[in-house]
């Protein structure tokens, strides 16, 4: 095989046992003279990671915790494997910001995610994003950080890739100066309704965690597939987006869209609405970043429009739904009150995944934790995590 290094990458990849992580390796795997892997990290499933460096030889490896680093290091050795491991937070934030990379996959979920990815961004990283929490928790921090350091922000999540498509290519090279000043209007998010979109109100009072990870189009996360299903995906994404495109509140729109073909749109003043649309599939926007600008295969099955015949489009019900428009009064707050609503909305559905929580208890917790908690700064990093750790205590409280 020839291999033209001006072209080759290296790779590190957070939360490589996930959804995103496993969809990632998975193009990478299709492109081995394109991509190396130095790192790949994952929080418990040493076992699953054991699998992946047997695959893609990285450098180093990182774990959570001394347990698992233990039983990796032994299944390594016995398996013949050099790479190194390590474990803990910092080791995370080391791997993003090392030098042997030029490319940092971001795909842990939670505020977990959010130190390892400034990392990458202050070493100036190309950073594909999939870790939208950590956007949602520092969105001004982390925008600061990317352009101070000179690092590049490719958004993976699938409606904000979307997006990013359907600008000029001039938006990549200032998306500090935001998107008004590129004749657009409305940044439309689109959404799938989630597992729920046609239940009751009172039939959301009973449904259990089975049945709200089971996405009727994306196989995800259990986390993400939760926060569909209570629309609080869609918020968190509104949140996303003010900060990736810089695009204030009122230059953002949800449109539920059933099917998940049309990935998102962007309407100009000219009246066009530019649309990005393609089978529902985590590698197609992983590619996209990968290889941006250049496009490359993914593995994806093509879209056929005949098949899908036709598609629906409706407006989302914040009443049964409320999360959605708790994002936009988060926004308004202003300060810390993102991280506050994130860090509510992960301790709520985590009790809601252990039964201690029903449905519309997340986002009973949610708005009432943000009421408690409405004025928090967020103009450090110490600031954002205090108000994420008071928003921990006081959701667990409500519950
Ligand atoms: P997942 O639960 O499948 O995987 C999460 C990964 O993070 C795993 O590798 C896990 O080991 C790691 N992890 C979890 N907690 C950790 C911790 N405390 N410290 C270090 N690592 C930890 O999640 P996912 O569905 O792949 O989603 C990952 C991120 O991408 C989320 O922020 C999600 O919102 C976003 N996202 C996912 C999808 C999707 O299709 N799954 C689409 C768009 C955006
Ligand atoms: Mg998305």
């Amino acid at each position: 095989m020839v291999t033209d290094m001006a072209n080759l990458h290296t790779l590190t990849l957070l939360g490589s046992t996930g959804s995103v992580g496993e969809s990632t390796l998975a193009v990478v795997a299709l492109h081995p003279e394109r991509y190396r892997v130095f790192a790949l990290t994952a929080h418990r499933q040493w076992e699953k990671l054991l699998a992946q460096c047997a695959r893609f030889h990285p450098q180093v490896a990182v774990v959570g915790e001394a347990e698992a680093a233990a039983k990796l290091q032994a299944g390594l050795r016995a398996a013949g494997l050099a790479t190194e491991v390590f474990y803990g937070a910092a080791a995370l934030c080391q791997v993003a910001a090392a030098p042997e990379a030029d490319t940092v996959l971001a795909a842990i979920v939670g505020a977990a995610g959010l130190p390892p990815a400034l990392a990458a961004a202050e070493a100036g990283k190309r950073l594909l994003l999939a870790n939208k929490e950590a956007l949602v928790m520092a969105g001004a921090l982390f925008m600061e950080t990317v352009a101070r350091h000179g690092a590049t922000l490719l958004p993976v999540d699938s409606e904000h890739n979307a997006i990013f498509q359907s600008l000029p290519a001039a938006f990549a090279a200032q998306p500090q100066a935001g998107v008004a000043r590129h004749g657009v209007k409305k940044l439309w998010l689109t959404a799938s309704g989630g597992a729920f979109r046609c239940f009751s109100a009172a039939e959301l009072e009973t449904v259990t965690p089975e049945q709200a990870v089971s996405h009727p189009n994306w196989s995800m996360g259990r986390k993400i597939s939760v926060d569909s299903a209570s629309l609080m995906n869609k918020g968190l994404e509104v949140i996303e987006a003010r900060w990736l495109f810089n695009a204030p509140p009122e230059m953002i729109g949800v449109v539920v869209h059933p099917q998940s073909v049309i990935h998102s749109l962007v309407e100009y003043v000219d009246g066009t609405q530019l649309a990005q649309l393609g089978t529902a599939d985590m590698r197609a926007p992983i590619a996209h970043a990968l290889f941006w600008p250049e496009r490359q295969p993914s593995g994806v099955k093509s879209l056929s429009l005949f098949d899908v015949a036709r598609l629906d489009f409706e407006r989302p019900d914040t009443r049964r739904f409320p999360c959605l428009q708790l994002a936009f009064d988060a926004l308004a707050a202003g300060g810390a009150a993102a991280a506050v609503l994130n860090a509510a909305n992960e301790v709520a559905v985590a009790a809601f995944l252990e039964g201690r929580l029903s449905f519309p208890g997340i986002a009973r917790v949610n708005a009432e934790t943000l009421a408690a908690l409405p004025q928090r700064p967020a103009d450090t990093l110490e600031a954002v995590w205090a108000a994420d750790a008071e928003a921990r205590r006081e959701a667990e409280r409500l519950i």
